[in-house]
């Protein structure tokens, strides 16, 4: 038999095309590395609790679109991400907000921490951002960038903030109301019963492989291919490895019924080896007797170890436009998903582009 598409990576990219596909009568084939469907936003059940295997994965977005087209396939909690920093031995909320100045400085009204701020940032002198360094200083001023940004970006980077691009900071928001929500989207939400369900759902009827490696696969036939792995290593590394940053876990099962307070946890302080410790059972409310906890660790990627961020630095993004040019060249090859396309996605903005690209080669 032969294919309309054969889909690599069962991950949201590719069960939102199969989908899509799918429902316009195309047949496909989804082939998947790892012996899960769901790519990195797997979970697992543990003690009636959702694990997420591959590190916390919080739903959120502003678009009406992808929120209805989400809660198709499955119910959303009213979970609203609101983690917190220890910072040797203070606490703070976070994202940056009236709570974490007020703690930090020991003051209470808008008006005093934007003083504060303008007062760190004049001394700085910076015109125009050229890094991340440069722009967390220029939002917030040397204090909280000092306590909650720079140890925990160089853990979670393996990089200088000096060298890391300015746009990974711009993605927490900065305000002056009391408001620990570290999402500014419209819906935001946890998928009841865990997102493996979810893309289980995306996937009704449509054929899954699982333990089946693209390069090696041999018996298929089809007429276009999704690819949501690596676009390097689709090129057999041609012009050179892009760069990722991977991370990995320790998890562990406690007898006791709450841990830590708080789903998220960062550890922003340089000596402590892990980024953050997740919780699980707070991302529903769990009551269980017993907790899940995961320390997460951020290493380089290399063959062998799943890659999970892009690193989008000047470098590796004009490498990646040599890789896109040759995937723009194929007429029977959609490129998609953060590792298809290099991009540090959000999974709401993985949606867009699967649907965009239904729309387009559908
Ligand atoms: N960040 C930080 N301190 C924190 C949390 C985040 O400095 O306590 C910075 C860090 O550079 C990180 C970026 O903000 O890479 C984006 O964080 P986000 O939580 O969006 O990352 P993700 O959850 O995707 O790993």
């Amino acid at each position: 038999m032969k294919y309309d598409f054969l889909i690599v990576g069962a991950g949201l990219f590719g069960a939102a095309f199969a989908h899509e596909a799918k429902k316009k009568g195309k047949n496909c084939l989804v082939i998947d590395r790892r012996d899960h469907i769901g790519g990195n936003i797997y979970t697992e059940e543990i003690d009636g609790i959702q694990v997420h295997k591959y590190g916390a994965h919080i739903f959120h977005t502003s678009n009406r679109e992808i929120w209805d087209y989400v809660n198709q396939f499955a119910e959303f909690n009213n979970y609203i991400n609101a983690p917190v920093a220890v910072y040797q031995d203070e606490l703070y909320n976070l994202p940056f907000n009236m709570n974490t100045f007020s703690k930090m400085w020991n003051i209470r009204t808008p008006e005093e921490a934007k003083e504060i701020i303008a007062k760190q940032i004049a001394s700085l002198d910076i015109q125009e951002p050229q890094n991340l360094e440069e722009q967390a200083l220029s939002l917030v001023g040397r204090d909280v960038y000092e306590k909650l940004i720079q140890g925990y970006t160089e853990k979670q980077w393996g990089r200088d903030c000096k060298e890391l691009p300015a746009f990974i900071i711009k993605r927490l928001p900065l305000r002056f109301t009391y408001d620990n929500n570290y999402f500014n989207d419209r819906y935001q939400g946890i998928p009841v019963g865990g997102y493996t369900k979810l893309v289980e759902q995306m996937l009704v009827d449509i054929p899954v492989r699982l333990n089946t490696d693209f390069f090696t696969l041999k018996d298929v036939e089809y007429d276009r291919l999704v690819f949501t792995g690596q676009i390097d290593e689709y090129y057999n590394y041609q012009f050179g490895p892009l760069q990722y940053r991977s991370v990995y876990f320790e998890t562990e099962r406690l007898e006791c019924e709450n841990y830590q307070g708080n789903a998220v946890v960062n550890y922003t302080h340089r000596e402590v080896p892990y980024t953050r410790i997740i919780e699980h059972k707070h991302f529903e409310y769990g009551a269980q007797p017993v907790t899940i906890i995961s320390r997460e660790y951020s290493r380089e990627w290399e063959p062998g170890v799943e890659p999970y961020y892009p690193v989008n630095n000047a470098e590796n993004n004009s490498l990646y436009e040599r890789y896109q040019q040759l995937g723009e060249a194929e007429e029977k090859v959609i490129f998609g998903g953060r590792l298809g396309q290099y991009k540090y996605y959000d999974m709401d903005k993985v949606l867009e582009a699967a649907l965009a690209a239904a729309r387009q080669y559908l």
